[in-house]
C-alpha cells in the first residue's frame, strides 16, 4: 500500500475523476464532479457501500440553509465559527471553520434542490454546543437512508460505483501528480485505472489499530464502533505524497453505546431529563457537558460501563423517531421497573442508589439550582414510573484528524502549497474539532463529509486539465 513512482503500468482504462470511497464524502464529491461535466468513477472496497455513513444517525449540520430560513431560524457563519471556537477552546483551524461555515449551507441546499437528497431541519438535538438549530436529517432519520439517497442521486447522474474495488496504491510522477490507481478485485484480479484527478474519501483511521495506538493512545484498547474499512488509506497516501496532516489526536467518541448490543442509545433520552449512573448506582458526570468526550468518564467507571436511566414517558416519545430505540426494544436491551427498587434490582445496582440520584435531581430542580455536576434540569418533567435503563459503554466512533486541505479541499503540503491533483474530504481530511475528543460538535462529521466532498469533487473536476470535460 502506498505510492508507486516507477514501473508504472499501462492503464487499462482512464477516467477524468477517480473517487476512492463510496461514503457520504465520496458520493457527494462524485455528484459535484459530474455536475462540472466530468466522467467520474467511484471505487469502493466493500461489496455494498456502507461506510461509517450508514452506521451514523444521519444528522448533518449546515449553516444558513433554506430549511432553516423556512423554519424562521436565523443563523450565520459567524455564529457557527464562534460555536466551533468555543467548543474547541480556540484550537480548531479557523480557516477551515470559516470555510465550513460558508459552504455547508449551500451544500445542503444543493443536495436537496438539485439531487433529491431531502435534509429536514431537526429540533430534537438542541444545544450541545450549537447555538442555533442547524442539524438536518433525512426523513427516516438514519445514516443508511442518507447513503441510499446519495446512491440514488449518483445513479440518476449516471455515476458508476465500482464495488469490491479496493484501491491499494496510487501511481504518481516526480511532481507528485497522481496518474492512476492500482485496484484489487475479487479473485486476486488487479486492475490499473488512469485518472486526471483523485478525491480521497476513504474516511479516517479508526479501524487501523496501529494508527489509533500511535495517535490516540487513550483509545487504543477501547471498542471501535465505526466502519472497519476506515483504515486511514487516504491519509497515508496523502502523507506519502508530501501532504500535511493536522489534529491527528482528535476523535469523535460516545459514552452511550449499548453494551453488549452495540446500538447507539438515543441522546434525547438524556437531553430530556435522563441521567447516567455507574455500576454502583452513582452519577459521575454532567451528562450533556460533552457528548463526544463522554466516552472518557464512562470508560473510567468500574467495568468501563454505565446505565442510561430514563422513564416510560421519554421512551414512548423516542420510539416513533428513533430506529435505534426500536432496535433496543427488539433485542431486549431495556431493563424496566415499576419502582426504583425494581429497576435497581434489574440492573443489579445497590438498593436505593438510583432512587437517591433521582431524588437529588428533583431537589435541585425544585430549588431552581444546578445539580452537583453543574447540570440544570429546569423545565424538564421529573422521571415517573415505569423506569427504564440501558447498560452502555464508551467507544471510538470516528477519528477527526487528517489531511490538511485548502478552500477547494485540495490537499496541502506543509508549506501551504497544494499537491497537483489530489483532493480530500470527510474523515480523510482534518476536521474542525481541534486536537481533542472534547471538540466534536454534533453532526460535524457528516457536515465535513458532504461539504468538503462537494468542494473536493468540484476542484478535482477543474484539476484534471489533461482530460477534456464531457459535453
Ligand atoms: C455510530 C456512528 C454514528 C455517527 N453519527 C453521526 C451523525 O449523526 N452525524 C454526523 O455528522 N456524523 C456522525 N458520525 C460520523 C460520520 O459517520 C462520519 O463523519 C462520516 O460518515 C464520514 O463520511 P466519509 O464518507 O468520510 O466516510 P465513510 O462513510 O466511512 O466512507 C468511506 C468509504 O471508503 C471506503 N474505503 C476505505 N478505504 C478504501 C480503499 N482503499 N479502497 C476503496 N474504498 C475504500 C470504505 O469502505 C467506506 O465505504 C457517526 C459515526 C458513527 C460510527
Amino acid at each position: 500500500m502506498g505510492i508507486i513512482r516507477e514501473h508504472i503500468p499501462e492503464f487499462e482504462f482512464s477516467i477524468d475523476v477517480a473517487v476512492v470511497g463510496a461514503g457520504a464524502c465520496g458520493l457527494t464529491a462524485a455528484l459535484a464532479a459530474r455536475d462540472a461535466g466530468r466522467e467520474v468513477l467511484v471505487l469502493e472496497r466493500d461489496a455494498r457501500p456502507w461506510g461509517s455513513t450508514s452506521m451514523s444517525l444521519g444528522a448533518v449540520c449546515g449553516v444558513g440553509t433554506a430549511a432553516q430560513r423556512a423554519a424562521g431560524v436565523e443563523d450565520d457563519p459567524e455564529s457557527f465559527v464562534a460555536d466551533v471556537m468555543a467548543k474547541t477552546e480556540g484550537r480548531a483551524d479557523p480557516a477551515l471553520a470559516r470555510l465550513i461555515a460558508r459552504e455547508s449551507g449551500p451544500t445542503l441546499d444543493w443536495l436537496t434542490a438539485h439531487h433529491g437528497v431531502p435534509l429536514l431541519l431537526d429540533f430534537k438535538w438542541t444545544g450541545l454546543g450549537h447555538s442555533r438549530p442547524r442539524l438536518h436529517i433525512p426523513p427516516g432519520r438514519n445514516g443508511e437512508e442518507l447513503l441510499g439517497l446519495l446512491q440514488n442521486a449518483c445513479g440518476r447522474a449516471g455515476i458508476e460505483v465500482m464495488t469490491e474495488a479496493r484501491v491499494t496504491d496510487l501511481y504518481a510522477d516526480a511532481d507528485d501528480r497522481v496518474l492512476g490507481l492500482r485496484i484489487e478485485r475479487p479473485g486476486g484480479v488487479v486492475e490499473h485505472l488512469g485518472c486526471g484527478a483523485v478525491v480521497l474519501a476513504t474516511c479516517g483511521f479508526g479501524g487501523n489499530h496501529a494508527m489509533v495506538t500511535r495517535h490516540i493512545p487513550e483509545m487504543a484498547n477501547a471498542k471501535y464502533f465505526g466502519h472497519e474499512g476506515n483504515q486511514g488509506d487516504g491519509i497515508l497516501w496523502g502523507e506519502a505524497l508530501g501532504g500535511a496532516v493536522g489534529d491527528m489526536t482528535a476523535y469523535q467518541g460516545l459514552g452511550t453505546l449499548a453494551d453488549p448490543q452495540q446500538i447507539v442509545v438515543p441522546h434525547p433520552l438524556l437531553i430530556e431529563g435522563g441521567f447516567l449512573a455507574n455500576a454502583e448506582g452513582h452519577r459521575f458526570t454532567h451528562e450533556l457537558a460533552n457528548i463526544s468526550g463522554m466516552c472518557v468518564p464512562v470508560l473510567a467507571q468500574p467495568g468501563g460501563v454505565a446505565w442510561v436511566v430514563f422513564d416510560g414517558r421519554r421512551h414512548e416519545a423516542c420510539v416513533p423517531h428513533s430506529v435505534e430505540q426500536r432496535q433496543l426494544v427488539e433485542v431486549g436491551a431495556l431493563r424496566r421497573g415499576d419502582t426504583w427498587a425494581e429497576l435497581e434490582q434489574a440492573c443489579r445496582v445497590p438498593e436505593g442508589t438510583f432512587a437517591a440520584e433521582n431524588a437529588a435531581i428533583d431537589t435541585a430542580r425544585s430549588s431552581g439550582t444546578e445539580d452537583r455536576f453543574g447540570r440544570s434540569f429546569a423545565g424538564l418533567a421529573p422521571l415517573a414510573p415505569p423506569y427504564y435503563a440501558v447498560r452502555v459503554t464508551g467507544a471510538l466512533f470516528h477519528t477527526q484528524g487528517g489531511l490538511q486541505v485548502d478552500d477547494g479541499a485540495r490537499v496541502l503540503r506543509p508549506d501551504g502549497r497544494p499537491l497537483p491533483n489530489i483532493t480530500a474530504g470527510g474523515g480523510a481530511a482534518r476536521s474542525i474539532s481541534g486536537p481533542a475528543v472534547t471538540g466534536y460538535l454534533p453532526a460535524v462529521g457528516l457536515c465535513m463529509a458532504v461539504t468538503l466532498g462537494r468542494l473536493a469533487g468540484a476542484s478535482a473536476a477543474r484539476l484534471c486539465t489533461d482530460a477534456p470535460a464531457a459535453a
